[in-house]
């Protein structure tokens, strides 16, 4: 739309290739006269709509894998669905990869998710959800921040990489699944699971979040917080409350023990992590009558963890503090996802490099935020990120992207290609 943004946007030459795995030099330039932001904006945001326009609430994918696959086999890339799941939920998982000249170079992977959360309230809604709508310079539409705009801007990258760079270094893969929203047994891990048994090799990832906060490209993720919760059942015994000396209240024997948890310090974070925190999410206790005192109390809570702590040393912590305060109690743990953290090196250099010729914007790097897949892929890959446009609507009625992110970001990911595989 904006036909002065990008062109004119500060260092355009990428004359140097942070990371390159081969040393070679990269193109003299990545904007060839085809490349003008209407151009490639026009040509993600069709792409952008078209998967939009899927339905494609968890775990139903309603057809964006076969339409983007249909564009990756036609660049030339090997497609291998790897669905997953029950019948009545079933993950559409695909694999997809294009090798550059024969064995060299490292391989670049995009990963994603095209499953959207619930709409919520549809009449909440400025317009349908799933009809793509231009007003204001944005585009709205469930996905179209979380991530839908991504996918497409990866696919478009690439075919443009590909285009320019026929005989590219390294490889090009894709690792995309249909539940990311949801329990996410059946998506991304079942591919790592199966991609590492048979020992393939990944170098570098960038996963599609929409990690942006106030400026495209401000901010990169290079980890994620692990996720430890606990439901914690405390036993009393049930009585009237005129005759407290018959029943024993487990909410007034809890409560110390609580208010102990929430003031505890877990650890300080370190570089890359905030403090590790403890929240409580539920508490449930009392019949609903006013002189009975309850029988038991069951507490929800959860734990976001820096790799300073580990969920077996956060688990002893709060069993010790537990016994402390004398309390008979269950405790039952889930821990959905480890933390993991990719230090600065080649990648997030060759995406900072890449944002910053694009938009001239300074990369932060950060670990903040929820647990994505990236905490699966990086078993297999050495460097995750999650790279992707403003993340203010996620999940929200009206989610949406500014329709002048969706040029740049299709060519930050394309200028990462080019600094990794040239
Ligand atoms: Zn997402």
């Amino acid at each position: 739309m904006s036909s002065s943004l990008p062109a004119s946007a500060p260092g355009s030459i990428a004359g140097t290739a942070p990371g390159s795995a081969t040393g070679a030099e990269s193109s003299s330039s990545p904007l060839s006269s085809s490349m003008h932001g209407d151009e490639v904006e026009s040509r993600t945001l069709a792409l952008l709509e078209q998967l939009i326009a899927r339905p494609s609430v968890t775990p139903h994918d309603a057809g964006c894998l076969d339409l983007i696959g249909d564009r990756l086999q036609t660049l030339g890339f090997r497609l291998e669905r790897m669905d997953s799941g029950p019948a009545d939920f079933r993950v559409a998982n695909l694999w997809a990869v294009k090798d550059g000249r024969a064995g060299s170079g490292p391989r670049l992977v995009f990963a994603g998710h095209t499953d959207v959360v619930p709409t919520g309230e549809l009449t909440r809604w400025t317009s349908d959800p799933f009809v793509p709508t231009v007003r204001n310079g944005h585009l709205f539409g469930r996905g179209a921040a979380d991530m839908k705009t991504s996918l497409a801007a990866m696919v478009v990258a690439a075919e443009d990489f590909v285009a320019a760079h026929p005989d590219h270094a390294g490889s090009i893969a894709f690792l995309l699944t249909s539940d990311e929203e949801g329990p996410a047994r059946d998506g991304t891990v079942v591919c790592v699971e199966r991609l590492k048994q048979r020992g393939e090799r990944l170098d570098f990832c960038i996963v599609g979040e929409p990690t942006s906060v106030d400026r495209l490209g401000d901010t990169v993720k290079n980890g994620r917080r692990g996720s430890l919760s606990g439901k914690l059942r405390v036993m009393g015994i049930q009585g009237h409350v005129a005759y407290p000396h018959l029943a024993r209240n487990p909410v007034h024997q809890a409560a110390p023990a609580l208010a102990a948890l929430a003031a505890m310090t877990w650890d300080a974070g370190n570089d890359y992590f905030p403090p590790t925190t403890f929240q409580i999410s539920n508490v449930q206790a009392g019949t609903g009558a006013g002189n009975v005192i309850p029988g038991e109390m069951v507490v929800d809570f959860n734990f976001r963890f820096s790799t300073e702590s580990t969920p077996q040393g956060l688990r002893e912590r709060v069993h010790a503090l537990l016994d402390e305060h004398g309390l008979d109690y269950q405790l039952d743990w889930t821990l959905s996802g480890d933390p993991f953290l990719t230090p600065v090196g080649s990648l997030s250099a060759a995406l900072s490099a890449a944002i910053a010729e694009e938009t001239g914007v300074a990369t932060e790097l950060s670990t903040t935020g929820g647990t994505s897949d990236g905490r699966f892929i990086a078993r297999i890959c050495p460097q995750v990120v999650e790279f992707g446009p403003l993340n203010a609507s996620i999940h929200k009625i009206n989610e949406f992207v500014p329709l002048d992110q969706i040029a740049p970001l299709t060519r930050i990911y394309r200028r990462t290609l080019e600094h990794l595989l040239l």
